[in-house]
């Protein structure tokens, strides 16, 4: 059975404003309709959270630990149910979920269950005759935390645990494409957690989020999401000085010089190009090939994405699923149409939907595209890689830099040396050399420019979701 309902302090209820359909993108059909939490919902959930906050931030870390590590076993029990779960609400094939996000979900609590054990920092001492400092580190308040559709239950963890950690309470709001884990996590944490440490709420963004957003006692605003809903994030968050920490989109640079092992690099795009149906903020999908390599890579990438499987009846077939929903199909098609009707563009794999039920995208080759197209600037969040020739080391460098978005990227040469110097000059969080995409709890993940800024994952982001204090005593 569906947990459908919300979580606020320690009671489930259900929204009480308009029902929103959540659909199954594959058969396109409704799983269920839920209703929006209210303003007043709303409100109850940051009051649930603020009353929470005066006894859970005096806990230890070793108390929040056990807890945390508590919710990390709970997770792995249900592991089954929740990744059933998020396949049926998002279409990704239950596999990869099984076998990839399952186990980084419960890590991510592990993690930080530990790390809270383990922050340092500046050492106590006199710094002023008769005076001795010290440095704490306390937790922030109620979190309003805001989460996107594409991994909905790893976001989850990815704001919930350094969070808890840190000793603050949360008000989590799921997209509403895809509330069904978040909502079954409720559940779970209810049974670990005391009344109101995390509060689970449902509904819009415009409505619902925006509620969140503007409450006065919301001391933090954590948003994983585009650039405009970013934007709102810091207006709402003006108004009383609120802690922002914003995860907003990417279009990752991929440069493949011509001494790469074309092979390699071929299997790479494969998987990292096309993971979750390309609605990854890391996907590797603005390539930038060497002109000795370039023609070999076009023709190889072109056949290896003809060969992904993405609507067979065997889910476990695979690899990859369909898009969100029937708008994000209709805006990734807009943007290989456009492009497409360029005369210096070949789309040499794919291109279009389909035919048949399911918002199916067919994984998608964009060959010759220049600096200035829009293919190149824009974040696609679909299956659709684009390939650029460039003459030199620095043009590569330049173009890959030259980009509203600093989250991700990568190189790929079998030089290693020119590799560490080439990523040495990117203007991305992450940069990865002869691989892409791949991520661990111990390691940050977050960007620069218009991708936001703020941590998540390690040690950086329990430092961001807690707040510096110094404390000075006169001896
Ligand atoms: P979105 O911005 O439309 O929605 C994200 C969340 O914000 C949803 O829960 C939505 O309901 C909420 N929201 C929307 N308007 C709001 C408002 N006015 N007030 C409060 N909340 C509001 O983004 P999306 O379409 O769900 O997700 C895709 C985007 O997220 C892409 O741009 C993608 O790159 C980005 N993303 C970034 C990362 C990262 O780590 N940097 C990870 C995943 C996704």
């Amino acid at each position: 059975m569906l947990d459908t309902e919300m979580l606020i302090g320690s009671q489930f209820v259900s929204g009480k404003d308009a029902p929103e359909a959540v659909i199954n993108p594959k058969t396109e059909s409704t799983i269920v309709s839920l209703p929006d939490a209210s303003p007043a919902q709303v409100d109850a959930a940051v009051e649930a959270a603020a009353n929470a906050f005066k006894s859970w931030s005096r806990t230890t870390p070793a108390e929040r630990s056990g807890l945390l590590l508590k919710l990390a076993d709970a997770i792995d029990a249900e592991r089954e149910a929740f990744a059933t779960l998020e396949a049926l609400n998002c279409g990704k094939p239950r596999i990869r979920m099984l076998e990839d996000e399952m186990p980084a979900v419960s890590d991510c609590f592990r993690f930080f269950a530990g790390a809270v054990r383990n922050m340092h920092g500046t050492v106590a001492g006199e710094y002023l005759p008769g005076l001795t400092s010290m440095i704490r580190r306390d937790p922030i308040g109620v979190v309003g935390s805001i989460a996107p559709w594409n991994y909905p239950l790893m976001m989850a963890a990815w704001k919930l645990a350094p969070a808890l950690a840190g000793g603050n309470t949360i008000v989590l709001k799921p997209s509403e494409l895809t509330p069904l884990t978040t909502l079954k996590l409720g559940k779970v944490i209810a049974g670990i957690f005391p009344e109101g440490v995390v509060n689970v709420i449902a509904g819009g963004g415009q409505t619902t989020g925006q509620a969140l957003i503007n409450h006065p006692k919301v001391a933090m605003l954590s948003l994983t999401g585009s650039i405009p809903t970013g934007q709102k994030v810091l207006q709402a968050a003006a108004a009383t000085i609120k802690r922002t920490h914003l995860e907003l989109g990417g279009k990752a640079p991929v440069i493949v010089f011509d001494d790469a092992d074309l092979s390699a690099v071929v299997e790479g795009l494969k998987a990292f190009g096309y993971y979750n149906a390309g609605q990854d903020c890391t996907a590797a999908c603005r390539i930038y090939a060497g002109k000795k390599i370039y023609e070999n890579l076009v023709a190889d990438l072109s056949s290896a994405a003809k060969d992904l499987k993405y609507n067979r009846p065997n889910d476990d077939e695979n690899d990859i699923g369909p898009l969100i929903s029937a708008n994000q199909r209709k805006r990734v098609h807009g943007f290989v149409e456009r492009a497409a009707g360029q005369k210096h563009i070949s789309v040499t794999a794919g291109g279009k939907p389909p035919a048949g039920k399911g918002f199916f995208f067919e994984p998608t080759v964009v060959a010759g595209a220049k600096q200035d197209d829009e293919i190149v600037r824009k974040e696609v969040f679909g299956p659709v890689v684009s390939i650029t020739c460039f003459d030199d080391i620095d043009q590569a460098v330049e173009w890959a830099n030259d980009s509203d978005y600093g989250l991700a990227s990568s190189v790929w040469t079998s030089d290693l040396g020119k590799g560490m110097a080439t990523a040495a000059r990117l203007q991305y969080g992450a940069c990865w050399v002869n691989t892409h995409f791949m991520l661990t709890n111990e390691m940050p993940h977050g960007g620069l420019k218009m991708s936001g800024y703020g941590k998540d994952l390690s040690m950086y982001a329990l430092e961001d979701y807690t707040v510096v204090r110094h404390v000075m005593v006169k001896l």
